[in-house]
C-alpha cells in the first residue's frame, strides 16, 4: 500500500521494546535553550535529577548518570567493581546476556555464564548452587539481566539476592534494568543489590543516549580496590562532583531536563499504578498470542516479561518477512529475533508512554499482519485483549467503590 506513496499518514506504530515513544511533555522540556553547565540554574538542575532518579532505582545511595547508551553503563558497572581475571557468574537468557557477557571477556574478566535454551529467566536455585560450589569465593561478581529484551523474560531479582545469601557468598549483586526500570517493581535497596544499571530509553521515556548506575556502599567500597582500568566510566569523580550539583565533562544539559520531567511524570500517575497499566498489557497481549494459537517464546508464567512478549511462528514461517510486511502495510515496528532463534520470532514491546487503546491498535495490526502473512492463526486475539482490559478496569473500579 505505502509502496506507491511518499508520505504515511498518521502516528508510526513503534512497537519495539525500546527506546519507545516520546510523550510530548519530554520532548518539550528538552526544547529548550542550552544553560551554562558550571552556572546555578544547572546546579538547581542536576540536584534534582540526581535526587528524583533515587526514587525511581528505589535507592537512598547515589545514583551514577552517564552520557552514554546503556552499553556503556554495563561497562561501567563492571570496570568500576572488579579486577583483571575476576570470575563472574552469568546467566545466558538472552542476546543482551550474552553481549554483557562478551564484554566482560573482553574487559579481561573471566565469566561462567549458566546456560538456558533462552525461553526462561534466571533460576535462583541454580545459582545458589554455582555459589555454594565456590568454597573459595573465587566469584567476586553475579551479573543477571532483571529483564530480557531479546526474549522477553524477567528474573525474580529478590529471589536471586536470597539465594545469594542463602549460599553465604559475599559475591556482589549486579543488575541491568534497562527494560524493566519505571516499567514494573524494581527496588534496589531493599533487594540488596549493588550495582543495577540502567537506560533512559525504555521505561523512563527519553531517547536513548542516557545510563546509570545505582550504587550501595559495597560496590562503592569495591570501587576502591578495582583495578580494571577506568577513566569515563570511573565513579569517583563523578561522585565528588555530583555532591555539588556538577558534572566532571560536559553532562547531556538537555536530556537531564527531560529527565527531570520523566520523574515528575512517573510519580504523577504514580510508579503503582505505572506497574499495573504495564502488567495489563503485558496480559492482554499474551491473551492475544494465545488466542491466535501461537506460542509465547517464555515457556514458564514465572518468567513472564511485562515489558515484552516475543511471540514464536508456526514453522515455515518467516518472522522478518512478517515484520517487513506489517511494516509496509500497517506502519508497524517490532522487536527482531536474535541468536540461535533469529526469524523464529518477533517481539511485541509493551511498555513506556503507551496506553489501552495504543495496546489495542498495536494487536489489531499484529492480527492483520500475521494474517496477511499466510500464518496459520485463529481469529479472536483482539477480542480476547479487550475481554482482559474490560474485566481489569472492571475490577479497578470495584476497588474505587469499595
Ligand atoms: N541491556 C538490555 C536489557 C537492553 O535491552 C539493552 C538494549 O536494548 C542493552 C542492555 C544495551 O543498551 P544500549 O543499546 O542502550 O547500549
Amino acid at each position: 500500500m505505502s509502496k506507491n506513496s511518499s508520505r504515511t499518514a498518521g502516528r508510526h506504530f513503534l512497537q519495539i521494546p525500546g527506546p519507545t515513544p516520546l510523550p510530548d511533555r519530554i520532548l518539550r522540556a528538552m526544547d529548550t535553550p542550552i544553560i551554562d553547565h558550571r552556572g546555578p540554574e544547572f546546579i538547581n538542575l542536576a540536584k534534582r535529577v540526581l535526587d528524583g532518579i533515587r526514587t525511581i532505582f528505589k535507592t537512598t545511595n547515589p545514583v551514577i548518570i552517564y552520557t552514554a547508551t546503556g552499553t556503556g553503563a554495563w561497562e561501567a558497572a563492571l570496570v568500576n567493581t572488579l579486577s583483571a581475571g575476576d570470575r563472574v557468574l552469568m546467566v545466558e537468557t538472552g542476546q543482551f546476556a550474552t553481549l554483557w557477557k562478551n564484554m566482560a571477556v573482553k574487559l579481561g574478566l573471566k565469566p561462567e555464564f549458566i546456560p538456558t535454551d533462552w525461553r526462561i529467566g534466571a533460576d535462583p536455585a541454580v545459582i545458589e548452587a554455582k555459589l555454594k560450589e565456590d568454597k573459595g569465593h573465587e566469584i567476586k561478581a553475579v551479573c543477571v539481566l532483571h529483564n530480557e529484551t531479546a526474549t522477553g523474560s524477567l528474573s525474580p531479582i529478590a529471589e536471586i539476592r536470597q539465594a545469594i545469601d542463602r549460599a553465604g557468598h559475599p559475591a556482589l549483586f549486579l543488575v541491568d534494568t534497562i527494560s524493566s526500570l519505571a516499567s514494573t517493581d524494581y527496588r534496589h535497596d531493599e533487594w540488596g543489590v549493588d550495582v543495577t544499571v540502567g537506560g533512559a530509553q525504555k521505561g523512563l521515556m527519553l531517547p536513548p543516549g542516557m545510563s546509570f548506575n545505582a550504587l550501595s556502599d559495597k560496590a562503592i567500597a569495591a570501587s576502591r580496590k578495582s583495578n580494571l582500568p577506568k577513566s569515563f566510566w570511573s565513579w569517583e569523580d563523578m561522585l565528588n562532583m555530583n555532591k555539588i550539583g556538577l558534572f566532571p565533562y560536559t553532562p547531556a544539559t538537555n536530556m537531564l531536563h527531560g529527565l527531570a520531567a520523566a520523574i515528575d511524570m512517573l510519580h504523577e500517575e504514580g510508579l503503582d499504578n505505572v506497574f499495573a497499566r504495564h502488567a495489563r498489557f503485558a496480559e492482554a497481549t499474551r491473551r492475544a498470542v494465545r488466542a491466535w494459537g501461537l506460542e509465547i517464546l517464555c515457556r514458564d508464567p514465572k518468567y513472564y516479561s511485562p515489558t515484552v512478549t516475543a511471540v514464536v511462528l508456526p514453522d515455515g514461517h518467516d518472522a522478518d518477512q512478517l515484520r517487513d510486511l506489517a511494516l509496509e502495510h500497517f506502519d508497524i515496528s517490532y522487536g527482531m529475533s536474535f541468536g540461535k532463534l533469529a526469524g523464529r520470532y518477533f517481539r511485541i514491546g509493551h511498555l513506556g508512554d503507551t496506553n489501552d487503546l495504543t495496546i489495542l491498535g498495536a494487536l489489531a495490526g499484529t492480527e492483520m499482519a500475521l494474517t496477511l502473512a499466510g500464518v496459520p492463526i485463529k481469529k479472536g486475539g483482539v477480542q480476547a485483549a479487550m475481554d482482559y482490559i474490560v474485566s481489569a478496569h472492571a475490577g479497578s473500579q470495584r476497588a474505587a467503590a469499595e
